[in-house]
């Protein structure tokens, strides 16, 4: 802190209750200075969370960086004395090539925190449908990154299943190319009866606490791959998992070191009822994850994960709107992901691990 803000904060603090409480609403009052500053006081809030722990070099990770003007859009443009590179704190991210205004970013994080649709986001943003959707998914995108690469591995008491979404191929052109089979209408029953390859197959797990995640695992059945793609790194060794009888979980526990319960979750939750009165299911993981989706009217299987992703965080966050914006906020000033607009929907129809 500088001496004059210092001198400032120390004669504040000699200040009575009232006085204190006058020369806030004061500072408060000058609301031209926060209206018109308020693009960079977003700007600066990137830095202080991105480099949280101190300047480095996005391209090289060399922290031998210098100041060095400013971009084209006005952002603090750094240089790395080791690559020679310049580079400003949106390097690398989502925001990296964005042309519109952080505050409209900012007010699109609320739109998503509170689960709002595309169209209502469009419109409170003042932003076009297709770009509040790209922005949705480059969102996502990050936020998919993150939550793969931070989230703590789930441990403890453990209960895992598989739920299934119907194969969608919604917003693709050419589906018959893509699918094999000409298009149906939403909603209508899919060709075959039990499981089959126009199910999609995404393995669940969700600890005692209510920690919870899942991936699209493959196509049909469950079997040792997927559920080893997509739980397999991140349930700690020596945790108690809870399934039912299939031997592919037994195979499972016996691959991650995990002991095997398959005598239910209600059996393992009697014996900790004393310690924990609010024990997840499983089951109630699927039905609200099913119910977190029902709004979206179908999602296409190519953007599944995306939305997984999404209701994992919402779910773990209590569906609290304050922590959901904060780790989506985090997940875009952090992740060093960038997602060409074009890209988006061209990707893989399938995205299947297994
Ligand atoms: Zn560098």
């Amino acid at each position: 802190m500088n001496t004059l803000i210092s001198d400032l904060v120390s004669k504040f603090r000699s200040f009575s209750v009232e006085q204190q409480t006058q020369f806030l609403s004061e500072i408060l009052s000058t609301t031209h200075y926060t209206e018109n500053h308020s693009h960079h006081r977003i700007e600066d809030s990137i830095e202080s969370i991105r480099f949280i722990d101190g300047l480095f070099c996005p391209l090289c990770g060399d922290t031998c960086v210098v100041k060095r003007g400013f971009t084209a859009s006005g952002r603090q443009r750094y240089l790395c004395k080791s690559c020679k590179h310049t580079f400003s704190d949106t390097t690398k991210t989502t925001l990296q090539y964005t042309k519109k205004d952080l505050e409209i970013w900012v007010k699109y994080f609320d739109c998503m925190a509170n689960h709002f649709s595309i169209r209502k986001s469009a419109r409170l943003c003042k932003i076009s449908i297709p770009t509040a959707f790209n922005w949705r998914h480059k969102i996502l995108d990050s936020l998919r990154n993150r939550f793969y690469n931070k989230s703590e591995k789930l441990s403890g008491v453990v209960e895992a299943d598989e739920t299934f979404f119907h194969l969608s191929f919604k917003g693709s052109r050419h589906i018959e190319t893509v699918a094999g089979r000409k298009a149906h209408k939403r909603g209508n029953a899919i060709n075959k009866r039990g499981l089959s390859k126009e199910q999609v197959c995404v393995p669940c797990a969700i600890s005692i606490r209510g920690n919870g995640l899942s991936q699209i695992g493959k196509l049909g059945s469950c079997n040792l791959s997927a559920l080893s793609l997509t739980l397999g790194n991140r349930i700690k060794s020596g945790s108690i998992l809870c399934s039912d009888r299939l031997n592919v979980y037994n195979d499972f526990c016996l691959r991650f070191h995990l002991e095997h319960n398959c005598s239910g979750l209600k059996h393992v939750a009697k014996l900790l009822d004393a310690q924990n009165k609010h024990i997840q299911h499983i089951n109630g993981y699927h039905s609200s994850m099913k119910r977190f989706m029902r709004p979206f009217n179908g999602v296409a299987t190519k953007y599944l994960n995306n939305y997984l992703v999404w209701y994992n965080e919402a779910r773990n966050t209590n569906y609290d709107e304050y922590s959901l914006r904060k780790n989506i906020k985090n997940g875009v000033y952090i992740e060093e992901i960038y997602v060409q607009r074009d890209y988006i929907s061209a990707r893989n129809p399938i995205p299947v691990v297994a």
